[in-house]
C-alpha cells in the first residue's frame, strides 16, 4: 500500500533523507506544521467570533494525529487554515519550518496541490463521475498526464480496495465506499500532509475502524503526516497522539475532560 515512486525517504521534498532501515525520529526533524499563537477571528457585522484563540500545536514527520474537540471548538476553522484555504488572523503557520505567512499565491498553491491531500466533511464527490473519474480529475488538475495518470489513479483506488467498484458513481456506493474514493482522491497526488476533516464521522463503528486502519497503513507505509479531526472515542487507540481542542485552543486531557462533564460537576455541587 505504499507510493510508487520511492517517495517515503523524502529526498525529493527536501527533507532528510534517512537510512532505509532506520526508524524514524520526528524528535529530531524539523515539524513537517507547527502554529504558534495562532488566532482566527470571524467577523459578522459588528461581531466578532474567534473561532481560533492563540493556538499552539507541532506535529512531526510521519504521525497520524486526532483532533478532538466538539463542535463550535475551531475544528474546521484549523483545517481550512493549515491547507492555505483560510487565512488566520493573527499567529504563524510553519510548513517544514517555512513561515506561509510569507508564501506568495503561486507558491501556496502549488504546496496545496503536490504536497497536500484533503478529505473534506463533505466528501465533495463529483454525482455524475465514477470512483475512477473522480480520482483521475484530480490528477487532471495538477496536470498529471496519460498513462502516468491512469496508473495513479488505479494505484489509489487499489489503496483503498476499490479497484472493482471503480466504474461505479458515488450514488451507487454505501457510505464507507464513497468515503473510501474521497481517500483516494487525497491520495492521488502523493501528498506529504494529509487533512482530514471528521472522516470516520457518518460511518458505522466497524466501516470507521476499517477506516482506520486504512489511515493508519498509508501514513506507515508511504511516511505521510495525517491530522483528522473527529469527536469520535474510538480513534484513541488507532492514532499516535490525541490534540484536544477547546475553544479554539489545544488543551491538555485533563482540561478536555473537566470540560467533558459539566453535568455531573453541576450534580456534585448541589447534591
Ligand atoms: P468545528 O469544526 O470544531 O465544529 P468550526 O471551526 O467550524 O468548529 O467553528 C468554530 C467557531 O467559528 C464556531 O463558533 C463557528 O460558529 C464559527 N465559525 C466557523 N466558520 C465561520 C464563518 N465562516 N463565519 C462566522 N463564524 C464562523
Ligand atoms: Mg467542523
Amino acid at each position: 500500500m505504499a507510493f510508487m515512486n520511492g517517495k517515503a525517504n523524502g529526498t525529493a521534498n527536501g527533507t532528510p533523507s534517512q537510512p532505509q532501515n532506520s526508524a524514524p525520529a520526528p524528535s529530531t526533524q524539523t515539524p513537517i506544521v507547527e502554529t504558534i499563537d495562532l488566532w482566527r477571528v470571524y467577523r459578522l457585522g459588528d461581531l466578532e467570533i474567534p473561532a481560533l484563540r492563540g493556538l499552539n500545536l507541532t506535529i512531526g514527520v510521519g504521525e497520524l494525529i486526532a483532533l478532538k474537540g466538539r463542535s463550535g471548538s475551531g475544528k474546521t476553522t484549523l483545517l481550512n487554515c493549515l491547507g492555505g484555504l483560510d487565512k488566520p488572523t493573527k499567529g504563524q503557520i510553519r510548513i517544514s519550518g517555512e513561515e506561509i505567512g510569507n508564501w506568495n499565491e503561486n507558491k501556496l498553491t502549488k504546496w496545496r496541490r503536490h504536497q497536500l491531500g484533503f478529505i473534506f466533511q463533505s466528501l465533495g464527490l463529483l454525482p455524475a463521475l465514477s470512483a475512477y473519474e473522480n480520482v483521475e480529475l484530480m490528477l487532471r488538475m495538477i496536470g498529471v498526464r496519460g498513462q502516468e495518470r491512469h496508473k495513479r489513479t488505479i494505484e489509489c483506488l487499489d489503496m483503498v480496495g476499490l479497484t472493482k467498484w471503480m466504474d461505479h458513481r458515488p450514488y451507487e456506493m454505501s457510505g464507507g465506499q464513497q468515503q473510501r474514493v474521497a481517500v483516494a482522491r487525497a491520495l492521488a497526488n502523493r501528498p506529504r500532509l494529509i487533512l482530514a476533516d471528521e472522516p470516520t464521522g457518518e460511518l458505522d463503528s466497524k466501516t470507521g475502524s476499517e477506516m482506520m486502519n486504512l489511515f493508519r497503513s498509508v501514513v506507515r507505509e508511504n511516511n505521510v503526516t495525517m491530522l483528522m479531526a473527529t469527536h469520535d472515542n474510538a480513534v484513541d487507540d488507532h492514532v499516535d497522539k490525541v490534540l484536544h481542542l477547546r475553544d479554539g485552543r489545544v488543551v491538555t486531557k485533563e482540561e478536555f475532560n473537566a470540560e467533558a462533564e459539566p453535568e455531573a460537576e453541576l450534580a456534585e455541587a448541589t447534591a
